[in-house]
């Protein structure tokens, strides 16, 4: 991996060797995230914005070697990520706005973003010999990762709050992977991943611990701006749990202005859920990550339900670096973005992708947002994920007998 020199400690800058340490600062601990560093001359010598242009490959892997994996890794079978970017015109004009896009990673092989991380994690556990790998998870990160060790042959190992949405767990179980339901909390589900991983020697792909995750997450805001041609947008707006994509997305921009690709880093809007809202509320009062305490966590979205987000400290940095804002929704404006989503777009999203349409109608009303601005909506999950929560605003269809007299009877009553 002569691309990468080290991995930086985001909370006292201390930067170590690839091989010295796995996973977090070892003067930090746990909450010692890591960001991998890069030689762009390196990365530059290896792929260009023309060399992609002839690279046909419909995946995260197009941008190998912008990834912190050795080069010559064997990558998973499944393809993931290279998702649409469906520009929509009608939900601009609900909002008063001219350019509005949403990116579709319900489409990605388990149906949420978290197969871009998922895809790096099984990779590394291949190149560090490990025969099993784990993950905390409120369902979606475990869910990928089952996924990608199948796809590969890894046996996985899962630890999962035990009321994650059943369509999950069911992804969990068909997957093959060992599933644990853990009685609590998904915060003390990832305490018990820490434990567990130290004590058996498993790979921990657990996110805002595995730093190698932000380099999987990242991979979308390089695929936004290469399919907007490489005119960056000026806002994205990202759903907010341990903030692991939100950092990816700023790494992905810091990368692509680095290497002269893009000519500004958008602004980066957080967008959490009331009811699980500790990055809000650490940014509204200047904390840094470090300096954050557990806080309650209840809300419908629970894909974004973490009382103490794991990539605090990447995710604060994300959204104050690029001058972006972190804001809350309510579980309501989150149920309602669901079918306002799919109606104008024809994308189904679970509750915590919603969040992100809820964040920007937010924004807006806030007069946050220039009308010409061009912004990015990231939809982060397949509303089949979560039927439950969808269904909650929907009303009963009528039955009707099986003749034309029923039908005519119900259409005259619409
Ligand atoms: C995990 C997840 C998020 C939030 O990502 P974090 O890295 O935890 O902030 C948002 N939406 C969906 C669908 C997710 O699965
Ligand atoms: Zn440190």
């Amino acid at each position: 991996m002569d691309h990468v020199t080290g991995l930086k400690c985001t909370i006292c800058g201390a930067t170590y060797g690839v091989d010295e340490v796995m996973y977090v600062c070892p003067k930090h601990g746990d909450d010692g995230n890591l960001d991998v560093q890069y030689d762009y001359e390196v990365i530059a010598s290896r792929i260009s914005r023309e060399s992609l242009v002839a690279n046909p490959e419909p995946s995260i892997w197009r941008y190998k070697p912008l990834i912190a994996v050795e080069p010559d890794s064997p990558v998973p079978p499944l393809r993931v990520g290279w998702t649409p970017l469906y520009e929509s015109p009608r939900l601009a004009a609900l909002l008063g706005l001219k350019h509005v896009w949403v990116k579709d990673d319900g489409v990605n092989p388990t149906a949420s973003f978290k197969d871009r991380a998922s895809a790096v994690a099984v990779v590394k556990a291949r190149e560090v010999g490990a025969e099993i790998i784990t993950t905390a998870s409120t369902g979606n990160a475990a869910a990928a990762m089952a996924g990608l060790a199948a796809s590969i042959g890894l046996p996985a190992v899962i630890f999962v709050p035990k009321t994650a949405p059943p369509a999950k767990i069911a992804q969990h179980l068909i997957y093959g992977a060992r599933v644990l339901l853990v009685d609590g909390t998904y915060d003390m589900a990832v305490e018990l991943t820490l434990k567990v991983a130290k004590a058996f020697g498993w790979y921990n792909r657990s996110t805002g611990y595995n730093p190698y995750m932000t380099e999987g997450k990242k991979t979308a805001a390089l695929e936004i701006c290469e399919q907007l041609a490489w005119n960056a947008p000026d806002r994205i707006f990202v759903p907010v749990g341990d903030g692991c994509i939100i950092g990816g997305i700023h790494k992905g921009l810091k990368d692509l202005f680095a290497l002269g690709w893009i000519d500004h880093i958008p602004k980066i809007m957080g967008i959490q859920a009331e009811g699980s809202s500790a990055l809000v509320d650490a940014w509204e009062r200047g904390l840094q990550g470090w300096e954050m305490t557990e806080q309650p966590a209840d809300t419908i979205a629970d894909s974004i339900s973490a009382g103490l987000p794991r990539d605090r400290n990447k995710a604060l940095a994300a959204v104050r670096e690029t001058d972006g804002a972190y804001l809350r929704v309510s579980d309501q404006e989150i149920l309602d973005a669901i079918p306002v989503v799919a109606r104008n777009t024809g994308v189904f999203s679970e509750p915590a992708a919603a969040t992100a349409y809820a964040g920007l109608a937010k924004a807006v009303e806030k007069g946050l947002v220039a009308a010409d601005e061009r912004i990015v909506v990231l939809l982060t999950g397949s509303g089949l994920k979560d039927i439950k929560n969808a269904m909650k605003t929907m009303p009963e269809p009528p039955i009707v007998a099986p003749t034309l007299e029923a039908v005519k009877a119900v259409m005259r009553n619409a």
